[in-house]
C-alpha cells in the first residue's frame, strides 16, 4: 500500500516521493535541506567597501561574495537532512538583515528547491588601509626611478598599474620617478618582488629606520627600472657591448669586435656598473 505524508496526508506518488516521511512540499516548508549558518557577521569598511575575511585581513570582495563563500563551504560539508542525497547553493540575495540562500537538493530522484534565511549583521568600520590613507600615514615607501631616460614612460605606466592595488596608500610623482606609499613593509616587499620578476630592475637600497617619521619605523626600497632594448650599447669595464637580448633575469651581450656572445644574470650585470647607451631611434640595426 502507498504511504502518506505525515503532515498533510497526501499519498506518495511518482514524482512526489516521501522524504523523511513528508511529501516534497511539506518537507521544504518545514525542514532545511542542508545546514547553513544561523548567522553571518560581515565587517565592512565604510570607506572602500572591503570586507574582513576570516584570516582577519580586509579584502576587496563584496559582502555578497563573502557570504556566498561561507555558505558554499558549509553546504559543501554536506550536513544534509535525512533522505536528501545532495544539495548545492543556487543563489544568494542579500537583504537588509538577512541573506536569502537558494539551495537545490535531490531526494528519491526528485529535485527540491528551498530558500533558506541566514541572519546577517553588518558592522561598519574603517579598514587599516583607509585609516592610514586618512591619517596620511604609511609603513613603507617604494621609490621608483627610471634607470635610463627611456624608462621614464615605463615608470609612469607601472605607477598607473600600482594605483589602487592592495596595500598602496598613495602614489606621488617625484621628479622623473614616483614614490609609492605602502601600508607596511611586507606589502612593499611583495610589490618590489613583482617588479623584479616583471621588469629589468635594480634595487639600489633598502633602508629601515625612522626616516620621515616621528614614531614608527619605516622601510624604504629604492628601485631603478630600466627600459633596455636589443641594439642598445652597454659600457662595462672591459669595453662596449651590444645588447642582444634582455629579460628580468639576464642580459645577453655581444662583443662587436670578436662577435662573442655571453649572458650575465642581472646581479652580475649590475655589479659591473654598466652604463647604458640607448640606441638612437631610427638607427639601422646591424
Ligand atoms: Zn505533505
Ligand atoms: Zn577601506
Amino acid at each position: 500500500m502507498g504511504r502518506f505524508c505525515a503532515r498533510c496526508g497526501r499519498g506518495e506518488a511518482p514524482g512526489s516521493p516521501l522524504v523523511g516521511g513528508l511529501c516534497p512540499e511539506c518537507f521544504v516548508s518545514t525542514r532545511r535541506l542542508v545546514e547553513v549558518p544561523e548567522r553571518i557577521e560581515v565587517v565592512r569598511c565604510r570607506v572602500c567597501g572591503a570586507v574582513r575575511t576570516r584570516g582577519g585581513r580586509f579584502s576587496r570582495i563584496d559582502a555578497e561574495d563573502y557570504v556566498r563563500g561561507i555558505v558554499e563551504e558549509c553546504v559543501a560539508k554536506g550536513r544534509l537532512a535525512e533522505g536528501v542525497e545532495r544539495a548545492t547553493v543556487s543563489g544568494i540575495e542579500l537583504r537588509e538583515e538577512e541573506a536569502l540562500v537558494g539551495v537545490v537538493g535531490e531526494a528519491a530522484g526528485t529535485v527540491l528547491r528551498q530558500n533558506l534565511r541566514v541572519r546577517l549583521t553588518v558592522e561598519e568600520t574603517t579598514c587599516p588601509e583607509c585609516f592610514m590613507r586618512k591619517a596620511g600615514s604609511f609603513g613603507a615607501l617604494v621609490q621608483l626611478r627610471p634607470g635610463n631616460p627611456r624608462a621614464a614612460r615605463l615608470v609612469s605606466r607601472i605607477a598607473g598599474e600600482l594605483e589602487g592595488q592592495p596595500g598602496v596608500v598613495e602614489i606621488k610623482r617625484e621628479g622623473d620617478g614616483v614614490d609609492v606609499y605602502v601600508v607596511e613593509k611586507s606589502a612593499a616587499a611583495r610589490i618590489v618582488g613583482r617588479l623584479k620578476a616583471s621588469y629589468v630592475t635594480r634595487v639600489v637600497s633598502t633602508w629601515e629606520g625612522f626616516k620621515y617619521a616621528q614614531r614608527r619605523p619605516r622601510a624604504v626600497f629604492s628601485v631603478r627600472v630600466y627600459a633596455v632594448e636589443r641594439g642598445d650599447a652597454v659600457e662595462l669595464p672591459g669595453g662596449i657591448y651590444e645588447v642582444v637580448e634582455v629579460s628580468p633575469r639576464a642580459v645577453v651581450l655581444r662583443n662587436p669586435g670578436t662577435g662573442d656572445v655571453f649572458s650575465l644574470d642581472l646581479g652580475s650585470f649590475w655589479r659591473r656598473s654598466p652604463t647604458i647607451r640607448e640606441r638612437a631611434r631610427g638607427s639601422a640595426q646591424p
